[in-house]
């Protein structure tokens, strides 16, 4: 199944919509809504640019904040027509026949066919298609085809840019400041073009927007005396023609997009209104777009055989949404992954953590990808050394949330939509952020052994990040351990110690662990170097032998705290938190996905409870094979039993309420072989977070990239058990009963290997290694691949 389907208009899903169907290539994106419609209470077309943010200054709650926001660049969907003496088509204001609105994912456009009566009965059918150029990555087109099905006469056609838009897709954040963009310059092109410059008012980004519009009956250009309308930000072609019953007329926009961010232009406004000169026709256009789709589908397919086909559909939408918010386009854009795509305003655009679930994907089919979205990291590397000296640290403290220059981008207050108050939010004390970043820098280079990337900036980064939870430890003479305080784990619902007023847990166990997984690798990376890098490195940011001492000692001595009968606690002092009434709750407020703002509206405080938001201490599981953390709690000296983790997620998953979508994606992973059942039911879940909203209104304001991403990387790695261990790559398949014929390719330490997993065996191919062999471990042994060999393995029950 290759395209995502809707037979009726519905207002009141169209959020949801044009979140789902919006089309983007990597450097900008544009939501699914229709040609005809603008912001309101129903609609909300908005175009955003890879790394486009601005920042406003606004009041809250007697306060100044600043924000930086992911621009709504200007909509340049405008396309619409009217019967002359009739109203502007408007789907709310007419009589609907037929409808049909369909993303097609494997050729990557979206298609809606609408007949309609107007109020003088005139039966008109309009099919819009439009792509946005995943290889030319400055090119969108629309084709619009008219039928007066039972009228002849004129039609107007009207063909815009709207450079009036502001931000305001997100109704919580409706009380900051949206109006990011102002106007430069536009107007007329040609005969056929307009266009239009606009610059964000703080950032000072330059969008320049042209339009071609061009009409053909008969498929012959048809020509037509064009209007010009113009005013402060908004540029306008109007032009009558005539129409006949039964015959249709197609109107053809094609636009260019540049931005000053751009490489190898003039200036964006002369460079956009060169590209719709020479650009070609839309089936041209739309050509070459396919073919590269076709490429990317290649390399990142994955079928398997399932319940008639409604889980292959969504795979597919989750990777088609990953491609479209960063492909190739995307490399030297200095770009990181927001958290909800090019899709939407929420979270404004910010980069947080969710790539450590969006990566792994990359990693094995477009690596190239992957290692850009880490020198954007790079690229923040002396904000964050400022950050961190800021609080008295060492090392680099990424923040929370990132935007433009990778300063901390976490609001200070948050709005709680059920009481309407202004919260302080604390959830910038996630330092485990950083964990996540050096995580994707490990498994980048143990996928690739891009030992240049490593060299260059991997281990500078590892090594500051080692650096940085080396200064957050504090020593515990009594205990003889290192301990962490004052942070926030992944569950964000507790932000402090219910009787204090200081923000900030102590040793969490998830926090405490990764960092010592992450000094670990910081030395690892030492070793790695020749000798000669690894001089530069150390000299070149003054790391001593006493730090590395250290390290060591606290890779061996960092606290874990536990909670009776061997559970790894959330964090020190969780154990003593009051138990919710869960079934109390569910009765008055039905499905439970936010509790902490249910709690905050009643007065009460989520500090107090044994709840979470999304896997905590379970993160660790999701991350590590049991034996590797086995062997990291070995190391801190003590036990953890393997056999020990049903209970361990029993314990959590009991009181978590997913108000995160990412939290499915990590309880499914866990559960996938000591549950199966529950493990599937969790994945199904999760599948549906996005496609059918499972949080009831948050996907309108942009799709969640982990939790898609999170999806396709439970059937990539946790159904076959994938894992790369001393550059062994094994594989360990549990498929869920009822899934059969897996299939997929990956990319390997420069190698593409075809996996097929069925019930009973797993076949594996090596394409084309430019390597003499590789290794793959199974079963319990090991053995070499060599290019272009085949293996079938029977797998043991
Ligand atoms: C989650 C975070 C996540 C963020 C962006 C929050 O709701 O709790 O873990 O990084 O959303 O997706």
């Amino acid at each position: 199944m290759w395209s995502l389907q809707y037979t009726e208009f519905k207002p009141e899903e169209e959020g949801l919509r044009e979140a789902l169907c919006t089309l983007g290539n990597g450097n900008f994106a544009t939501r699914g809504a229709g040609e005809e419609t603008q912001a309101d209470d129903v609609h909300y077309p908005g175009t955003y640019l890879a790394g486009g943010f601005n920042r406003m200054k606004s009041e809250v709650a007697g306060r100044m904040v600043e924000n930086e926001d992911l621009v709504n660049f200007p909509n340049w969907l405008p396309l619409t027509f009217r019967p002359e003496h009739g109203e502007w088509f408007d789907l709310q204001n007419i009589q609907i026949q037929s409808f049909r609105q369909e993303l097609h994912l494997r050729e990557g456009f979206l298609e809606r066919e609408v007949t309609c009566k107007d109020k003088m009965d005139r039966i008109t059918t309009v099919i819009s298609k439009r792509f946005v150029h995943i290889r030319e990555h400055h090119l969108a087109a629309i084709k619009m085809t008219i039928r007066p099905e039972n009228w002849s006469g004129k039609i107007q056609i009207r063909s815009a840019i709207d450079g009036t838009v502001t931000n305001n897709g997100v109704e919580r954040y409706r009380t900051l400041r949206g109006d990011h963009l102002r106007a430069l310059d536009g107007g007329v092109v040609d005969d056929e073009s307009i266009w239009l410059q606009v610059e964000t008012k703080q950032s000072k980004i330059h969008v320049a927007e042209a339009a071609r519009t061009r009409i053909y009956k008969d498929d012959k250009k048809h020509d037509v005396q064009r209007e010009l309308f113009q005013e402060d930000g908004f540029v306008a072609h109007s032009f009558y023609c005539p129409v006949e019953e039964g015959k249709e007329i197609t109107v053809e926009k094609i636009v260019a997009l540049y931005s000053s961010r751009d490489k190898a232009i003039t200036e964006c406004g002369l460079d956009a209104r060169n590209a719709v000169k020479a650009s070609g026709t839309f089936d041209e256009l739309f050509k070459d777009h396919w073919k590269r789709w076709k490429y990317y589908w290649d390399r990142t397919d994955i079928t398997f055989d399932e319940d008639g086909g409604r889980s292959q559909l969504i795979l597919r939408l989750h990777i088609f949404h990953m491609i479209q918010t960063t492909s190739m386009n995307t490399i030297d854009l200095d770009f990181g992954i927001p958290a909800r795509g090019l899709h939407g305003e929420a979270y404004r655009g910010h980069i947080f953590w969710d790539e450590v679930f969006i990566l792994p994907f990359f990693n094995h089919r477009l690596p190239e990808i992957t290692r850009s979205l880490l020198l954007y990291r790079y690229r923040r590397l002396g904000t964050a050394r400022e950050a961190a000296k800021k609080e008295n640290l060492r090392g680099a403290l990424f923040p929370w949330q990132s935007g433009s220059n990778g300063r901390e981008e976490t609001q200070e207050l948050h709005l709680n939509p059920r009481s309407g108050e202004w919260d302080p939010d604390y959830t910038h004390l996630q330092r485990h952020v950083n964990a996540a970043i050096a995580y994707n820098i490990w498994h980048y280079y143990q996928t690739t052994h891009d030992i240049e990337f490593l060299t260059a900036y991997g281990a500078e980064m590892l090594l500051e990040i080692a650096r940085l939870w080396d200064s957050l430890t504090t020593y515990n003479e009594d205990l003889d351990k290192y301990e962490i305080k004052g942070v926030v784990g992944p569950d964000e619902y507790h932000e402090g110690y219910p009787d204090s007023d200081q923000p900030g847990l102590n040793n969490n166990t998830y926090t405490n662990v990764m960092a010592v997984w992450c000094i670990c690798r910081a030395i690892k990376a030492l070793e790695l170097l020749d000798p000669d890098c690894r001089n530069e490195v150390t000299d070149k940011i003054d790391l001593t032998e006493e730090e590395i001492d250290r390290w060591h000692a606290i890779s061996r001595k960092m606290r874990i705290v536990f909670e009776k009968e061997d559970i790894p606690a959330q964090f020190e002092g969780y154990e003593s938190l009051k138990e919710l009434d869960w079934d109390a709750y569910r009765e008055k407020y039905g499905h439970l996905h936010r509790l902490d703002r249910i709690l905050k509206s009643e007065n009460d405080n989520p500090n107090k409870y044994k709840i979470s938001k999304q896997a905590d201490v379970l993160m660790l599981f999701y991350f590590f094979p049991a034996e590797i953390l086995e062997e990291i709690f070995e190391r801190l000296g003590y036990k953890l039993n393997r056999e020990k983790l049903p209970e361990i997620v029993k314990y959590y998953l009991d009181r978590t309420d997913h108000g995160s979508t990412l939290s499915r994606i990590v309880h499914s992973w866990v559960l996938a072989r000591s549950d199966r059942k529950q493990a599937w039911t969790l994945f199904k879940e999760a599948l549906e977070s996005d496609i059918t909203d499972i949080q009831g209104g948050t996907t309108k304001e942009g799709i969640h990239l982990g939790a898609m991403a999170g999806t396709v990387d439970i059937v990539q790695r946790c159904f076959t058990g994938l894992s790369i261990r001393d550059d062994v790559l094994w594989l360990d398949p549990a498929l869920p009963d009822g899934v059969n014929n897996l299939h997929f390719r990956i990319r390997y330490y420069g190698t593409w290997l075809d996996i097929s997993v069925n019930q009973r065996e797993i076949v594996i191919k090596a394409i084309n290694g430019k390597r003499e062999e590789i290794i793959i471990g199974l079963n319990g042994s090991t053995f070499e691949l060599k290019p272009d060999e085949q293996k079938a393995i029977k797998l043991s029950d």
